[in-house]
């Protein structure tokens, strides 16, 4: 039965671009998402800005914008970053919309209903220059236990210990200098102490939809003593113009707290996401919003940081149980991700920022791969360190994966014409347990164990490659008897790395979709038998990383600017500008490639035959053998310049010239791409 699942990550906060930690959460959502769309389930996957909340109203004042400005520009850039790694949400909100702005005064009115807001005043810190009450994290002051200085709001640094800001000694606002004036206000209040609260949050906690280590750490929270009362107290949920939020309905002046209307932007944006027909379009669903959420079979998953448990497992949940929602199915809480443990992030800022890896040209999978082999479905901390990754990456993607399609590629093409023979179902692999391989994969992927499912696809690897050798096909290519038996083991081999490349499509689908068109098979997915009759050429389908590359990705930005300028001269130099007009006179025209063949006596040329459409065929010598073979551009749609002047050549007339784009491509040298027009383009369409 397909699963209809709604999967978020946690809103990143809209004050400044996206860090390798949110990468390492969008990455381990989109792995299992991608999974989990190929094995067949619908898969509704959203995220949004974090919009509100005093530090970016700050930050907005400071750079002299308004905060939906500033929103809107940091949200800007959150394309390069997402699309960059290949993230495949399928909607991107914020939770400064109308859509969260009605949500949240719904759960609000809604838990007021139930009897379980409760307003009381409270006295805080008010910066009397400012004239607003501020946040414990914009308030320093001597340590009331070790009297160190200039310690936070909340805690101090030197002694560790816990207080209230008001137990500071000598506070001073960090936005003005002043001396904070204790104030009284009236806030509104969650009451999650009410026995209803503790009652249902003991019981779901308990259930099966948050890790063992989660569901210790809840329960802590939740004990309750001989007399039943717990720890948990009242949550404020309300704040003090001014603020930069969502106001509270009947209650001038007063904003939510940005924790409330947060979570409630996981629904805005999948309400918006449905709203603008998108999930209609992706997913062929004919469901409302309403519908979807109302409906028992949804399943709803949070993928977060294990610094956001609190608020995922009991503001969260009870705020959508007392308002008649469905809870979370699964909360899946990740561990925090460092970059050569403390002293490189120290040393080096922020570690790597996913930017400027990208910027520097370093391949977006090799990190999907990095992570993914590192993930688990527990909540554990790991460090990225460079030459871990480079190893990871090198010796198992390109030395174990990707060299077995690159050695046994050859011999089928040279040999057999590309031709895949036909060998049967698994128990004729020699031994190689695909489907026991498959099972186990599919097992840890579902279950958030990327680390042990890849382990399982390269143990795989090293059997196909332990067999390849074991058979010596280069010395069975050199006796002609042998064939048969050359071309089974090539066989067998390409089937193993189509099997693998869908084992490892959810973690780098671009690199599949490559090994896809080399193959000559459609997308390959879970629900479906991999069949593989004529491969294509084999081209290189993954450079190897260098350890060099993260030398550019921590040296300091400046320096860097100076690499990438050095890199990039000389700069290109376009041609003089031309006109519309100019540009008008050159008749360019779709063509399929009816006939392609060598030209005797030329290693550049291919002698191709095109239909433009015109009732007549055109012969044109293209000079694109250096990439392309003969057979195999033969259907493809070209872009011919229709109205080039004949030219005699030494093979003949060339009545045209088809269109190619060539030049430096990193590391792999020069390379030239025939431009082809869409599958559906017919010949003689003009383009312009
Ligand atoms: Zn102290």
């Amino acid at each position: 039965m397909p699963r209809s699942l709604f999967v978020t990550t946690a809103l990143p906060y809209a004050n400044g671009p996206l860090h390798i930690g949110h990468m390492m959460e969008y990455i381990q959502a989109d792995i299992w998402v991608r999974f989990m769309r190929a094995s067949g389930h619908v898969v509704h996957f959203v995220c949004a800005d974090d919009a509100h909340g005093a530090p970016i109203m700050l930050q907005a004042e400071k750079e002299g914008i308004s905060p939906e400005e500033l929103v809107r520009h940091v949200a800007l850039g959150r394309p390069e970053c997402l699309d960059g790694f290949l993230i495949s949400f399928d909607y991107w909100h914020s939770t400064e919309s109308p859509e969260n702005v009605a949500l949240s005064q719904e759960f609000y009115r809604s838990l007021r209903d139930a009897g379980l807001i409760a307003q009381r005043t409270i006295e805080q810190f008010f910066d009397p220059v400012k004239g607003m009450f501020l946040p414990d994290r914009y308030i320093r002051g001597e340590c009331p236990n070790c009297h160190s200085k200039d310690q936070n709001g909340d805690n101090c640094e030197v002694c560790g210990t816990v207080y209230a800001p008001t137990q500071l000694i000598d506070p001073v606002s960090i936005l003005t200098g002043a001396t904070p004036i204790l104030r009284a206000s009236e806030h509104f209040f969650f009451k999650l102490s009410d026995p209803r609260c503790l009652a249902f949050l003991r019981q779901w906690t308990a259930g099966p939809h948050l890790q063992p280590e989660v569901r210790k750490k809840a329960s802590e929270w939740l004990v309750v003593d001989d007399s039943g009362q717990s720890q948990l107290t009242d949550w404020d949920i309300s704040r003090d113009a001014p603020y930069f939020g969502i106001p509270i309905p009947d209650a001038p002046g007063k904003y939510f707290y940005v924790w409330l209307d947060a979570p409630v932007g996981y629904l805005a944006a999948l309400k918006a996401y449905f709203e603008s027909g998108k999930a209609k379009e992706k997913t062929g669903t004919t469901q409302t919003f309403e519908e979807f959420l109302a409906d028992a079979t949804t399943e709803q998953v949070h993928f977060i940081g294990k610094d956001i448990i609190y608020f995922h497992t009991l503001f969260w949940p009870a705020m959508l149980h007392f308002t008649g929602h469905k809870t979370p199915d699964m909360i899946a809480v990740h561990g925090f991700l460092t970059v050569s443990g403390d002293k490189m992030s120290k040393s080096r800022g922020t570690g790597i920022s996913p930017i400027r890896y990208l910027r520097e040209g370093m391949n977006p999978e090799w990190l999907r791969y990095y992570l993914a082999s590192k993930l688990t479905s527990h909540v554990e901390d790991f460090d990225l360190s460079p030459e871990d990754f480079v190893a990871r990456v090198n010796s198992d993607l390109i030395g174990k994966y990707v060299n077995i399609a690159s050695r046994s590629a050859p011999f089928l093409t040279r040999h057999f014409e590309g031709r895949v023979a036909d060998v049967g179902q698994e128990p004729a692999w020699l031994g190689l347990k695909a489907s026991e391989a498959a099972t186990e994969i599919e097992r840890d992927f579902m279950a958030r164990d990327f680390a042990r499912a890849l382990r399982t696809v390269m143990a795989f690897a090293d059997a196909v490659n332990q067999l390849f050798d074991s058979a010596k096909p280069w010395e069975l290519a050199k006796a002609p008897e042998q064939a048969e038996w050359l071309q089974k083991v090539c066989s067998i081999s390409i089937l193993a790395f189509a099997h693998m490349t869908l084992w490892l499509k959810p973690v780098l689908p671009a690199l599949a979709a490559r090994a896809e068109t080399f193959l000559r098979i459609e997308p390959l997915n879970w629900t479906q038998r991999i069949c593989v009759s004529q491969i294509g050429t084999y081209r290189h389908l993954m450079a190897r990383v260098e350890l060099s590359a993260f030398d550019r990705l921590f040296a300091p930005i400046e320096e860097s600017q100076k690499i990438v300028k050095k890199a990039e001269k000389p700069v290109i130099e376009l041609a003089a500008t031309v006109t519309i007009d100019d540009f008008a006179k050159i008749d360019l025209r779709v063509a399929r490639i009816v006939k392609a063949k060598e030209v005797d006596g030329s290693d550049k040329l291919l002698h191709l035959t095109l239909d433009a459409g015109e009732g007549r065929l055109r012969q044109v010598f293209s000079g694109i053998k250096s990439a392309y073979r003969a057979d195999e551009l033969v259907g493809r749609l070209a872009i011919l310049v229709a109205n080039l002047a004949p030219r005699k050549m030494k093979f003949g007339i060339s009545e045209g010239m088809v269109l190619a784009a060539s030049g430096k491509i990193a590391e792999d040298g020069e390379a030239l791409f025939l431009l082809e027009a869409n599958s559906e383009a017919k010949p003689g369409m003009r383009v312009s």
